[in-house]
């Protein structure tokens, strides 16, 4: 789904540029759980970030299904419009709002894109039910566990159906039980609606869940390793 040839990007000018990104380039696959791993400041959540249409590169060429939204410029002007219909995110911190109960955290993603009410709630609870969380719906953010909250913001990242989810550290705050749980739930929404699911961690628990993991450093794709799935 998503081609990524030659990206490049930099933060800041002479004596402070940042090289945050050189040159990556790498295919993800839909259907497919792709780990993405690196030191401290090796641009993880830059790259998570040209990849979600949050953030310019300054070179290279950037496709998704086929179709080119990065070439020197972007090329899709509507940046927030693709980013509502394709891309969903899940953040180390659940950032679920804390004004809102669970099922109005997950129906927002769709009230903002202009669905209708009636629409974004009943998808809200269909999603929290294939969490398992079902139960949970009406419960304010403060009264949620860490596994609960996490599994409601994962419900949040698929209320629009996205082709691509992008997970920064999304067990870094769990146990290994619950990190293997989140887990197999990004596993089953991949296979399930074939969508591509990236991953960054420093979890070691995990590492033999992902079907590829690239590593990261200082900006660079180090090496590849292919995992059995
Ligand atoms: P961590 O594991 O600590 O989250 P990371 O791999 O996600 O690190 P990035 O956040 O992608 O690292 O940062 C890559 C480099 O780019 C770092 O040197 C960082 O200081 C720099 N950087 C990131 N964002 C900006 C910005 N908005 N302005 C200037 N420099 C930035
Ligand atoms: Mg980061």
């Amino acid at each position: 789904v998503v081609e990524i040839r030659n990206i490049s990007k930099h933060f800041g000018e002479g004596s402070t540029r940042v090289d945050a990104l050189r040159d990556v380039s790498l295919d993800i696959h839909a259907g497919t759980v792709i780990g993405l791993r690196g030191p401290s400041g090796s641009g993880k959540s830059t790259l998570l970030n040209v990849i979600g249409c949050i953030l310019e590169p300054n070179s290279g060429t950037m496709t998704l299904n086929g179709e080119l939204v990065y070439a020197q410029k972007w090329l899709r002007h509507d940046l927030r419009r693709l980013r509502l219909e394709k891309i969903g995110f899940i953040f180390q911190s659940h950032n679920l709002l804390p004004f809102l109960n669970a099922w109005e955290n997950v129906a927002i993603a769709n009230i903002l894109a202009g669905k209708s009410q009636a629409m974004a709630r009943k998808r809200a609870i269909e999603l929290l039910a294939y969490l398992g969380v079902q139960k949970r719906s009406g419960a304010m953010p403060g009264q949620l566990s860490g596994g609960e909250a996490q599994r409601i913001a994962i419900a949040r990242a698929l209320a629009n159906d996205p082709r691509i989810i992008l997970a920064d550290e999304p067990t870094a705050a769990l146990d290994s039980q619950r990190a293997g749980a989140v887990m197999d739930l990004l596993r089953k929404v991949a296979e399930e609606h074939r969508s591509a699911v990236i991953v960054v961690t420093h979890d070691e628990k995990i590492f033999d869940r992902f079907d590829r993991i690239f590593t990261l450093r200082d900006g660079a794709l180090e090496r590849t390793e292919s995992l059995a799935a």
